[in-house]
């Protein structure tokens, strides 16, 4: 239990600044018409980091993009413009076999 809640504490730590609000997730999801940012699939949506904290992103709703569970779990560590560039090597692979 102690373990847990300590990993816990450093996380948090290494999250820069303050994190979003709710209300701003929700007017993020309004903005995106509460669809995947990257693939524009419908929800359940989570809170994406553009920039990975474990890269030095922050908490803030400017490092934050709305996505679907696969999109959120492929990205994992990437930043935003490296898993962009990932779907669109993707999306040409996919036009070659049309
Ligand atoms: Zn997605």
């Amino acid at each position: 239990m102690r373990k847990a809640s300590d990993s816990r504490r450093r996380v948090w730590k290494l999250g820069g600044g303050p994190s979003f609000t709710a209300a701003e997730w929700l007017q993020l999801v309004v903005r995106y018409g509460g669809r995947c940012a990257y693939r524009g699939e419908e929800g359940p949506l989570q809170a994406d980091h553009r920039i990975p904290l474990s890269r030095g992103g922050s908490n803030g709703i400017d490092n934050i993009l709305p996505a679907c569970r696969r999109c959120n779990a492929e990205k994992a560590n990437m930043t935003e413009d490296e898993f962009r560039a990932r779907l669109e090597l993707q999306q040409r692979d996919n036009l070659e076999f049309d």
